[in-house]
Formats: structure tokens, sequence, C-alpha cells
């Protein structure tokens, strides 16, 4: 799992630190690089890089949350499928794995475009995780009378504990799903793509950032690719001298989201369009029969695993380390050496994290995890070779 970018007026501020070595009015954390040349240069070591940001702090005493989710995951990819139950019509809208946030409002609406067709009347959703939220908003904004049926809602779903960033990963093994599946996949993601850009702002807890990535290093004479997907842009390679890292990195811009925030607003929204939340677990199909509504979405996430009885579908178990807010960190990175590990800057806190532990169903906070991902992260950011003046070291 990976990391974010920016086109926002700090990402303006680091274009100019790249291209000039000036610093920007939005870009006093990053000032100090000048200095930071000069005292290279007199001591003829390597020159510094001309990117120069902020290190996170890394530090048990900064620690102010450890978490745990459980991503559900399927190999061969999400479900989104009508079939019929009894009189009901039911659509799957699950197993999205490490990248339900992303593909939200994407294969939500695959399934509202499945199911409201030709329907009439008032709609169920299973779950109000990011599924079924999505689900419920596209279902109202399509004029449906909703109620959203969950075991939990936020702040108590897996989509709450998310890392948030939007890029696709970790949700698929590349041989196990079908052309049919990609077609979904590209549609879901043209769709999500566009609609979050919609939302950026304080209020749904969207913003682009820029990530930085570690990659291997190009051999020589090799074709350097220069530019990733259409949904990642300003992606190039950055070359040694330009960035602070103790590895190689290339960079793109992308949207961070905050869950909690943009769970509690689409929470609202559902309520303000008229939706209505019952809290109930369903314990089995015969249960969900008996709802009144006869079209019904299944937003449950792993628990359709129970539910509908999808045995494909299990845990790739997650942890992550919160540590205080860090306000002038507004980038976002991930690595494979030194441990692994990523990194994204959010108001409610930075996180860090990288762990994927297949088919582990414990939601309790391993220490000895929280130690690995402390230690991978310290050691990246105490190496970055160029720090803002002011900065102590992580
Ligand atoms: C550590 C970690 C980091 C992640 N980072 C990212 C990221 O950066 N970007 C990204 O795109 N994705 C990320 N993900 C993945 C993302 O969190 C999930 O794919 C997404 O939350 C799944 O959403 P969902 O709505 O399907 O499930 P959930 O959020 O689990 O919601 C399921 C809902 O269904 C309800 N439910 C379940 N069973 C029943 C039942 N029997 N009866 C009634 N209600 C039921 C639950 O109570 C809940 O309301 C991450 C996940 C983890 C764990």
């Amino acid at each position: 799992m990976l990391l974010l970018s920016a086109a926002d007026p700090l990402s303006i501020t680091r274009r100019r630190l790249i291209s000039a070595g000036t610093v920007g009015a939005a870009g006093l954390s990053l000032m100090g690089c000048t200095g930071a040349a000069v005292r290279s240069a007199s001591s003829a070591a390597p020159p510094a890089p001309s990117l120069c940001l902020p290190p996170v702090k890394v530090s048990r005493d900064r620690v102010i949350r450890e978490i745990v989710g459980l991503r559900p995951y399927r190999a061969s990819g999400f479900v989104v499928r009508a079939e019929a139950l009894g009189a009901k019509r039911l659509v799957h809208n699950y197993g999205h794995g490490g990248a339900g946030i992303t593909l939200s409002w994407g294969t939500s609406k695959l399934a509202t475009q499945l199911g409201l067709q030709g329907h009439r009347g008032p709609v169920a959703v299973l779950g109000a995780g990011v599924m079924g939220l999505t689900t419920a908003r596209l279902a109202q904004e399509a004029g449906f009378p909703v109620t959203v049926y969950a075991e939990a809602l936020p702040p108590e779903t897996t989509s709450n504990i998310a890392g948030g960033q939007w890029l696709a990963t970790g949700h698929y093994d590349r041989g196990a799903v079908t052309e049919a599946w990609r077609a979904q996949f590209r549609s879901a993601t043209d769709y999500a793509y566009r609609r979050f850009q919609l939302l950026v702002g304080d209020d749904y807890g969207v913003r682009w950032v820029t990530q930085y990535f570690e990659t291997s290093p190009t051999p020589p004479g090799a074709a350097v690719p220069s530019r990733g997907y259409a949904t990642q842009p300003n992606w190039r390679r950055l070359q040694r001298q330009e960035h602070p890292f103790p590895f190689d990195v290339r960079q793109h811009q992308l949207m961070m989201i905050e869950p909690g925030r943009f769970l509690r607003r689409l929470m609202q929204d559902v309520q303000i369009a008229g939706g209505k939340f019952v809290v109930r677990r369903l314990a089995s199909p015969t249960e969900v029969a008996a709802l009144p509504e006869t079209l019904v979405f299944n937003c449950t996430g792993l628990g359709a695993r129970e539910l509908f009885g999808d045995k494909d579908l299990y845990p790739i178990r997650g942890q992550l380390v919160i540590l205080l807010p860090q306000p002038e960190i507004d980038y976002a990175l991930g690595f494979q050496s030194h441990g692994g590990g990523y990194m994204f800057p959010r108001s409610d806190g930075i996180v860090l994290g990288g762990t994927h532990d297949e088919n582990e169903w414990s939601t309790t906070p391993d220490p000895a995890v929280t130690d690995r991902i402390i230690v991978s992260h310290q050691q990246v950011f105490r190496t970055l070779r160029c720090r803002p003046s002011g900065l102590t070291s992580a």
C-alpha cells in the first residue's frame, strides 16, 4: 500500500524548490535548504538535494494510537453482481481488499446501475462502511428512498481504519481475474477518480498531495518511463540529486482521503436526503429476504463471507501506528527497503503502516509490530539528506 500527492498551492511551492531552490510564502517549513546546501558544499559532502522536505518525527512518545483493520480481500477481485433472493433483487458490492476507499464511488456506481434499472420503491443497503454509504447516496441521487441496515456505524467500521490514499492497490491477484472483471475495474476507477475530485476540500477531508515511492534504480542505458497511469498525474522518476530520500524514488500526485471526516460527512448527506439508519445485524439470507424492501444492496465487506457464504473472501490484516499530527508534513511516502512501510499525512495524525498479514483475524494491535513500524520509519526519516532548519531529527 502506498501514498499520495498535491495539486494544491504547496505543490507549487515544492515545484519552485525543485527548479530554483527558492521558497514561496506557503513554504516556511521548507526554509533552511539553502543553508544546508551551503554547508554541504563547504565540507565537500555530496551536494544537498534541491527538494528539501521536513522529516516526520518518529518516536514512541509521539504515538497517539495503534489500530488494526481487516482488508476484505478476494484474489478474484471485488464482487459487483446481481442475483435473485426469493422475490427480491440482491446486488453485491463487496470484497475490495486494500482499495475500498479508492474504488467506493466507482463500484457503488456499477452496483446501483445494476440494481436500480426498472426498480420502483424503497431500497435497502446492508452495511455503513464506505461501500454502503456511497451506494446509499447514489441511490438517493437517483431518486430512491433508502434505509441502511448495519451492525456497526462509523466510526466503528473497517473503512474508518483505512490509511486513505486514493490508489487502487492490494485488492486482487492478476492471475485470478477475468476480462469482464477488468472492465468493471476500469469503469469503477474512472468514475471514482472523477467523483472524488468533486469532493476536494476540508468538508469531505479530501486533498491532493505528492506521493514519493521507492523504486528500483534504473539500469544504465535503460529507458526511463516518463509517466504512469492517467490517474497518477505528474508521475515521474526523480534524479538522485533532486530528492532527499536514501533510495531512488518516483513521484506522482494523488488524493488523500481522511476516512473519519469523509464517512461522517457521507452519513450526514444520507440523513439530509431523508435516509434512515437501522443498527441491526443480519444473520442469514433468510433474514435479508424478510426485509420490506424489494431491492437490497449487499455492502457488508468482510461480513459477506459469513452472511452469504463467500469463502473466497478473507482478511488481510493491517496494523497502523498513528503519530501526533505534524501540519508541516504535506507529502506521502512508500518504501520497500528499511523494513518497508508507508506514511500518510493527515490532519488527525501521521499514519504509519505497511503490514499485510493474510488470513489473520485478530484486531488487537501487536506491540512487536508497532515496534517494527516505528523502527523502519525512523531509519528512513533519520537519513533524509536535507533537513529544513529548526526541525529536530526523528
Ligand atoms: C490498515 C488498512 C489500510 C487501508 N488503507 C486503504 C487506503 O489507503 N486506501 C483505500 O482505498 N483502502 C484502504 N483500505 C481498505 C478499505 O478500508 C476497505 O477496502 C474498505 O473499508 C471496505 O469497505 P466496506 O464498506 O466494504 O466494508 P466495512 O467498512 O467493513 O463496512 C462493512 C459494513 O457492513 C456491516 N456488516 C457486516 N456484516 C453485517 C451483517 N451480517 N449484518 C449487518 N451489517 C453487517 C458492518 O457493520 C459495516 O457497517 C485499508 C484497509 C486497512 C485495514
